[in-house]
């Protein structure tokens, strides 16, 4: 398998009104085609600065992403995003929300009508097609968003905590539903997770970030067969180990934050 996107001495600096903030330092990252990778850490470690960068809405401060061949510059067709906040627009309904990039592009009306139609049917959303996103639950919602972006048929899917905002059990199902979507199409995922659990349940991959400055602790593969059951003790045995290292981290921050608290 060849690189898909390939992550060299990549550093992030954000620069505030009183100091300068190390979002990232010194990130090396190897990610082969059709790769389903976590990126697991602590709220503030620099996770969505990390996706940010490789989607080309906010590039590295230094070093370089290099993602199906090209210096990334800027957002491009072969990395699609979905966040945890449905990016729907609201005035549109289930059908043309999924339309929208492709009539951008231009495709005729037949073939859009084929791929949304395809789209609808595999995220189970063919019933709602005509409704609009307030008249959907979150769980629909975010299956317009996962939708939308396969439309454009991306080789790279970036996600940054889509599942974060629902309840277990629509979370569990989006989860199948990701995995089944993500062997059928061979898709490669960045997917931005602080759940342990969900980590180990999607992943080919979790990648650990340290807080401040956000740096690779751990690359570990999972090598647990789909679909996996949280229930096991090989699972368990992960999940304590990503937990002792996800819990230094969260230390990390808590006494950081405390440290700004006492010179406030
Ligand atoms: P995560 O997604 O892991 O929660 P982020 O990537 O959002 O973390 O943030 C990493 C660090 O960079 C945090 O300390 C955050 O406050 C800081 N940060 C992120 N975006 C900005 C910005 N636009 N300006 C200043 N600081 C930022
Ligand atoms: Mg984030």
């Amino acid at each position: 398998m060849s690189a898909q996107i390939q992550i060299s001495g990549v550093n992030k600096l954000f620069a505030t009104a009183d100091k300068e903030i190390v979002a990232l330092r010194d990130i090396h990252l190897t990610i082969p085609e059709g790769q389903f990778v976590c990126l697991l850490g602590p709220s503030g470690c620099g996770k969505s600065t990390l996706l940010n960068a490789i989607a080309g809405f906010a590039l590295p401060t230094s070093g370089s992403i290099i993602a199906n061949g090209d210096e990334v510059k800027a957002p491009g067709p072969d990395r699609g995003m979905v966040f945890q906040e449905y990016a729907l627009f609201p005035w549109m309904t289930v059908e043309k929300n999924i339309a929208f990039g492709l009539e951008i592009k231009g495709m005729n009306s037949t073939e859009i009508e084929q791929r949304v139609s395809h789209l609808l049917q595999m995220l189970g959303l063919s019933d709602f097609r005509q409704r609009y996103p307030k008249d959907l639950s979150g769980g629909m919602r975010q299956r317009v968003a996962i939708a939308r972006v396969l439309a454009l048929d991306s080789p790279i899917m970036l996600m940054d905590e889509p599942f974060g905002a629902l309840d277990a059990l629509t979370r569990r199902n989006l989860q199948d539903e990701l995995l089944r979507i993500w062997s059928e199409l061979k898709k490669t995922i960045i997917f931005v997770t602080h759940s342990i659990e969900e980590a180990i349940y999607l992943a080919d991959r979790v990648v650990v970030m340290t807080y401040r400055p956000g740096t690779i602790k751990k690359d570990l593969m999972i090598d647990l067969p789909r679909l996996r059951d949280p229930s096991t003790a090989e699972f368990n045995a992960l999940k304590r180990e990503l937990s002792l290292l996800v819990m230094e981290e969260q230390q990390r921050h808590h006494h950081h934050e405390m440290m700004l608290g006492a010179v406030d």
